[in-house]
């Protein structure tokens, strides 16, 4: 089978609260076909509608490690302005991002429907970051709507599939799937699971998947409203189940009917790391003897402090202690970044002149894990040399005060244990 076309992939980006959320949400109830999905409940942060495939706001880690391998995960991406608020620190980071993965983009002025609405202003401000819109002096496409009321938002889709037709995008159905890891979960029940992109090729049950050198057998596949199928197609968003290690979030996949095919790509993938760019850093050095871990999250406003508490991060490892950084990324503290602790074990999510996200606070409590967050770079070190300290393993020491025969055991309660004997000295 030769190449056809594939729909593109769009992503949603931008400050926070201006409406992304919503315009997707608006985009998925007026146009996935309920009967297709199953009662349109969305079970991964991305979705289908018959034309277009939309990732949910990926986290800013997943875009800077895709940026990093100089591939896209998208095709496309929307970068929504609210019309009151204006252009904010997030919308050039996001912006950003845009421009370094060379992304073709619209600009969605949003939230027309309010009164002190000022679309003018937004391209205006744009111009001055050499955002040139069309109708502004340049030629980037810019829709003012409002993901509320809906308003324009068809014009929006429409310009969505007008580019794709422009970029010609294809794929071959005939081919193993490829593309790349958009989220990754730990959950009790089901154990390891990815939401993947397929970029070129079909993803088949039974198929064998290759992700930062490590092969799992898709056991399960799940479309984006959790209903399992036997194959999806290139663009598809695909739920993959049980695999064997949580993969990185922003690595690049690549599938094979035959295992031993899989697990000669995976050793190629393993002795050339660079290319899988696997975002998790592989241990470096060996470690002392009785020498203890502590896993990081970094988070950081912007890419440039994010580079900053790395670095600072780094200089605080020692024989002791290695310091592990699981993940890093920009922007607030969000459910994935604590779902990504969690499913890491003991992993401390450090956020530098960020916060965490209001609507996380729940999952933090329910996963206990421990997110603190500083604006002082010396403050955080020292948080974190008393951290690593308190980490050290300990030489036990034993006095002994009494002793006594024990005769009898009452209950054997996990943390309390009743028991009766004679003192003999
Ligand atoms: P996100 O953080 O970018 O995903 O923003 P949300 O989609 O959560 O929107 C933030 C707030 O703005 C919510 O209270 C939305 O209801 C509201 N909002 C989003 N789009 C519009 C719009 O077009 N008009 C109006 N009036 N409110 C909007």
């Amino acid at each position: 089978m030769s190449n056809q076309t594939r729909p593109p992939i769009v992503v949603v980006t931008g400050h926070i609260d201006h409406g992304k959320s919503t315009l997707l949400d608006y985009i998925r109830k007026t146009n996935v076909v309920a009967g297709e999905t199953g009662g349109i409940t969305q079970a991964i942060s991305a979705y289908q509608t018959e034309k277009i495939t939309f990732l949910d706001t990926p986290g800013h880690e997943a875009f800077t490690g895709m940026r990093e391998r100089g591939v896209n995960i998208a095709d496309l991406a929307i970068l929504v302005v609210s019309a009151e608020e204006g252009v904010k620190t997030q919308t050039l980071e996001a912006l950003d991002d845009i421009l370094a993965a060379k992304l073709p983009f619209i600009v969605a002025i949003n939230k027309i429907d309010r009164p002190n609405a000022n679309p003018e202003l937004i391209k205006q401000q744009l111009a001055e970051k050499n955002v040139l819109l069309e109708g502004y002096g340049g030629t980037i496409p810019v829709v003012e709507l409002s993901a509320k009321t809906g308003a324009n938002v068809p014009e929006l889709l429409e310009l969505l599939s007008l580019l794709a037709e422009i970029q010609d995008l294809s794929a071959n159905p005939a081919a193993p799937a490829n593309g790349f890891v958009l989220e990754a979960n730990l959950d009790q029940r089901v154990g390891v699971s990815a939401t993947l992109v397929i970029k070129d090729g079909t993803l088949n049950t039974g198929d064998f998947l290759v992700i930062a050198g490590i092969v799992s057998k898709v056991k399960r596949l799940n479309n984006f409203a959790g209903i399992t199928v036997k194959t999806l197609p290139p663009s598809a968003p695909a739920q993959v189940v049980s695999l064997t290690e949580l993969p990185p979030v922003g690595a690049t996949f690549q599938t094979f009917s035959d295992k031993k095919a899989a697990e000669q790509f995976a050793t190629g993938e393993l002795a050339n790391p660079k290319k899988m760019g696997s975002d998790i850093p592989k241990p470096t050095g060996i470690m002392a003897e009785n020498a203890t871990e502590i896993s990081l999250i970094l988070k950081a406003d912007v890419a440039g402090s994010l580079e900053a508490l790395e670095k600072e991060v780094n200089k605080l490892g020692n024989e002791q202690t290695r310091i592990k950084i699981v993940n890093t990324g920009v922007g607030k503290i969000g459910d994935n970044d604590i779902k990504l602790a969690g499913a890491t074990g003991n992993a401390i999510i450090l956020g530098f002149k960020t916060s965490l996200e209001k609507s996380a606070t729940d999952l933090v409590e329910k996963l206990k894990v421990e997110v603190v967050t500083f604006d002082i770079i010396y403050k955080l070190s020292e948080w974190l040399e008393e951290k690593i300290k308190s980490r050290r393993p300990k030489r036990e020491e034993i006095t002994v005060i009494g002793r006594a025969k024990l005769l009898k055991v009452f209950g054997n309660d996990k943390d309390r244990q009743v028991v009766g004997g004679v003192v003999t000295s």
